[in-house]
């Protein structure tokens, strides 16, 4: 499908529309939120001083703790009566954050959500089989409305069950499936379990979502299954999924819709913006949101930002896909690792099945790693050799070994069938 007319705006027209939004954004918050309110006038700011986007980063930064802070409602912007819906993102410690909706906010989520599945190559009329988890998580229902207003056919299986998502991908010939990268290759498993090759399944896209994706694990996802595979990338606080969402045509860096999202980079340290085109933390604002407008999010989300053209058209800028988080990082006898990178560097070697695990620890008052990897199935080389590849290619790249390597058969580390897949287990605290 063609993109919408503003997924192809001038930059110059997009930029006038951004400040027009974010102005009526700041004065929104500074007049119904309290916290923001409080927050300006500490710092002598008026929302008389924001002209437009190049005054952004004289607003102050909305961090995870502010939603803490003030729960459940406190950054709510409009009456109790006006709120059509409440989701909660999963807290893995405390409370979770309550996030708000009013029906034009809807509107928007499902507008954003099938530009997503547009740009990944889901058609009018198609189908889509959901299995991200539907209730108060994001994910189910921001999907689901988004492919109505695509004018798709949803078939809401929800989360888990995952034979019974073979059988009814097959009957109903889902041209579509929604999950995150785990559990494509999960079901990619249970598919061959069956007696199915999963080359044969209907599917011809997976969007995926809610975990980070190498491109090892992408291209392992898109060869078993013989599908396309595409990032999408939201989160409750912003919105949920449908921030951005990469196009089947390139499937090189998501476009963020910006007529209803701003984003920045900064460095996760300083704050500072970085240049164009570094790595740095996602910081994105909402333009148009009324029940819960916000300002300046830190998404502990690492990326880069790409204005180049890009082939399908569209002109909205690009951000990387997220391999890391700010808070991921592993800081491992002083080393600073992000899992990504040792998945990047362990995925690429012949005979590694992509499932693997990091269990950290202490012995003697020294960091110690045990990284777990499993082989795949029909490994055509000895343990031994491969098991030297890794540690290589880890010190080579990385600088950085091990401190216990071990090899796996496959189907040893265990699947997650429901929710984020855990590879990192921590047991230093
Ligand atoms: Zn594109």
């Amino acid at each position: 499908m063609e993109p919408k007319p503003v997924e192809a705006s001038d930059r110059e027209e997009l930029r006038e529309l951004q400040s027009e939004r974010l102005r009526e954004t700041v004065a929104h918050a500074y007049e119904n939120v309290p916290f923001y309110r409080e927050t300006l006038d500490e710092m002598g700011l008026s929302p008389d001083d924001i002209d437009g986007v190049e005054d952004i980063t004289k607003l102050p930064m909305t961090r995870k703790e502010d939603f803490r802070d003030e729960y459940p409602d406190g950054l709510f912007a409009v009456d109790d009566e006006e709120v059509a819906r409440i989701h909660a993102s999963s807290g893995t410690t405390g409370k979770p954050k309550i996030v708000s909706y009013t029906d034009d906010d809807l509107d928007v989520w499902s507008e954003v959500v099938a530009r997503s599945l547009a740009a990944s190559g889901a058609e009018e009329g198609g189908t889509v089989q959901n299995a991200y988890g539907y209730g108060l998580f994001t994910g189910g229902l921001g999907l689901h409305y988004g492919v109505e207003e695509l004018g798709a056919t949803v078939i809401p299986v929800g989360s888990g069950g995952t034979q019974r998502q073979v059988e009814l991908m097959t009957d109903l010939e889902s041209d579509v499936f929604t999950c995150t990268p785990s559990y494509a290759l999960y079901l990619a498993e249970t598919a061959e379990e069956m007696g199915y090759d999963p080359r044969e399944l209907p599917i011809s896209t997976i969007i995926f979502g809610a975990e980070p994706c190498t491109d090892p694990m992408r291209e392992e996802i898109e060869e078993r299954l013989d599908v396309d595979g595409i990032d999408i990338y939201g989160l409750s606080e912003i919105i949920g999924p449908g921030v951005s969402c990469e196009c089947h045509e390139a499937q090189n860096g998501l476009h963020i819709w910006e007529d209803h999202f701003y984003p920045e980079v900064v460095d996760p340290r300083t704050g500072e913006p970085v240049e164009e085109g570094e790595e740095g933390e996602l910081v994105l604002t909402t333009l148009t949101k009324e029940a819960l407008p916000v300002l300046r999010y830190r998404t502990g989300d690492l990326t880069t930002l790409n204005y180049e053209e890009c082939e399908c058209g569209r002109t909205m800028v690009r951000m990387d896909n997220v391999t890391g988080r700010a808070d991921d990082l592993l800081i491992v006898r002083g080393v600073n690792l992000y899992p990504s990178e040792i998945e990047h560097v362990v995925l690429d070697i012949d005979g590694v099945a992509p499932h693997y695990r990091i269990d950290l620890d202490k012995e003697n008052n020294l960091d110690v790693m045990e990284l777990t990897i499993e082989c795949e199935e029909d490994l055509d080389r000895s343990k031994q050799s491969l098991e030297k590849e890794i540690a290589e290619r880890l010190s080579n790249v990385l600088q950085f070994t091990p401190d216990e390597l071990n090899l796996v058969d496959h189907g040893e580390i265990g699947r997650s069938e429901v929710g984020k897949v855990q590879r990192v287990y921590d047991h230093r605290n």
